[in-house]
């Protein structure tokens, strides 16, 4: 019997692994594909907080730096920011590589190509049934991302937010800064990786990725992510930037709370709740932004523009503001 299974090698499943295998207990990762970290569904734009997380985090990681970011109006007005730490453009197949290496340095074991399929609860032990063997374990960790199959089974109700999203990388000359251009549902991107790469995407009714890579994300608040000894964390409890569908500095943080929760007894939801939920609802309510009609995102724009308003935001911070 192990001490955790965790359901996922994604970031926020494998630093999990990494910080209980590391205060010794026995940890099994179960990950359905062949290897960890494809296939990719992200563009890789991270905050600096990635490094403060991770102060080791290797060179050969990180693609591209940018100070950068310059917003579009519908109608084409722009505005641009620029913030002092730079954000990452990371390569997410190494980083997720990286972290799952780190996991098993520190002792947790990895079961590839298995798929988890349902837990049921005995006693003292839960029973998690994959479509190779069963595992037992003391805690269960959903981190098996936004289409969470752990989630569905702890049969969570809440309201959520969902988005198709679809990418590709293009070869030219690229202006080194992000550029978001709002006018629909959500905004496209372009962010370059290099000098003459950059990944190109946006909102897609397609869930079908042909020649493209993409994915859904899921944002909202939900209500709690544990039912007695099982817990969710990253995308699978949604703990993802609403206005930016960004997850993976937000995963990391709860990883880091979930480590602390089952090591020391604590409230999961307490922790997490108390450094994610703030900025979550705030996310939610400049969501609503994308609900308004062209003619007044221009106008919030053109009101940004004519007051100097984005000086204001240049010290925001782009994981709480
Ligand atoms: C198009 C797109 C662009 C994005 N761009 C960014 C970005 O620029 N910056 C950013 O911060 N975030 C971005 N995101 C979000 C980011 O990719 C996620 O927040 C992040 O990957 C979440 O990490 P995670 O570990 O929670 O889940 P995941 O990375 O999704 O990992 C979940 C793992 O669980 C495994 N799994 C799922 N079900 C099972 C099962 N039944 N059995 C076994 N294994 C299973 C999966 O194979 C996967 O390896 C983007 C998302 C999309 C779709």
């Amino acid at each position: 019997m192990y001490d955790v299974i965790i359901i996922g090698a994604g970031p926020a499943g494998c630093r999990t692994a990494e910080l209980l295998a590391k205060d010794g207990k026995s940890v099994l990762v179960i990950e359905e594909h062949e290897k960890v970290g494809n296939p990719v569904q992200c563009t890789g734009l991270i905050s600096h907080k990635l490094l403060v997380i991770h102060q080791a985090l290797p060179k050969s990681i990180i693609q591209n730096k940018i100070k950068t970011a310059r917003f579009f109006a519908p109608n084409g007005t722009n505005f641009s920011l620029s913030v002092k730490k730079p954000a990452l453009v990371v390569d997410r197949v190494k980083l997720d590589k990286w972290l799952a290496e780190k996991a098993k340095k520190a002792g947790a074991k990895f079961k590839l190509k298995t798929r988890f399929l349902k837990f049921r609860q005995q006693e003292n032990k839960i029973i998690v049934e994959t479509n190779g063997s069963t595992f037992e374990c003391q805690y269960l960790i959903g981190a098996d991302g936004v289409l969470s199959n752990v989630r569905k089974q702890m049969k969570l109700d809440f309201d959520y937010h969902q988005q198709i999203f679809s990418q590709k990388t293009k070869t030219k000359t690229f202006k080194q800064e992000a550029q978001l251009s709002f006018g629909g549902e959500y905004f496209n991107w372009i962010v370059p990786v290099s000098k003459t790469k950059a990944r190109i995407g946006g909102p897609s009714k397609e869930q079908k990725f042909k020649g493209t890579s993409g994915g859904v994300v899921r944002y909202g608040l939900i209500p709690t992510a544990q039912k007695e000894n099982v817990f969710l964390v990253g995308d699978a409890a949604l703990q993802v930037k609403p206005f930016s569908c960004g997850g993976v500095v937000y995963g990391q943080i709860a990883a880091r709370c979930l480590a602390e929760a089952i090591l020391k007894n604590k409230n999961y939801d307490d922790l997490w709740k108390k450094e994610l939920e703030g900025s979550i609802r705030k996310g939610l309510f400049l969501c609503q932004f994308y609900t308004f009609p062209n003619w007044l995102q221009n106008l919030a724009f053109e009101i940004i523009v004519r007051t100097n308003a984005e000086k204001l935001l240049e010290n925001l911070d782009i994981d709480f503001y």
